[in-house]
């Protein structure tokens, strides 16, 4: 028997740990992350799939004027990563250079865990 559907609680709870689950579609293949209720062909019959954590940076951005409360950390990089198992993520850049952040860099899943809330970060790979 598959698991339970994972809740967006419970990736989260993973992701602090250094884990990234994802959830594949019974009917259709269609992998998804971070979980959501219903698969784009309407079902809602998810599995869990354990995600490896590398990709590459398909794109991203520079903040240099960030939202008052990560102010003083700006500027850093946010980016999209398109992990190995073919699903995207965003997440923030960290411990890589902001001039050597591009389109193509392998990165590594890391959690960000501040002030109790844990947000999802790529490093080098
Ligand atoms: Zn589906």
């Amino acid at each position: 028997m598959p698991e339970p559907v994972i809740t967006l609680k419970g990736f989260f709870e993973r992701a602090r740990e250094g884990a990234l689950t994802g959830i594949r579609c019974g009917r259709c293949g269609e992998l998804a992350i971070p979980p959501k209720e219903f698969c784009l062909c309407g079902q809602r019959a998810w599995e869990q799939v354990p995600l490896a954590g590398e990709g590459t940076v398909v794109s991203y951005t520079v903040i240099r004027v960030a939202a008052a409360r990560y102010a003083a950390e700006a500027p850093y990089a946010v980016a999209v990563v398109r992990l190995q198992e073919g699903v995207q993520l965003l997440g923030r850049v960290v411990d890589v250079p902001l001039d050597r952040v591009a389109v193509g860099l392998r990165v590594k899943f890391r959690p960000l865990v501040r002030n109790g809330q844990t947000a999802i970060g790529f490093g080098p790979a």
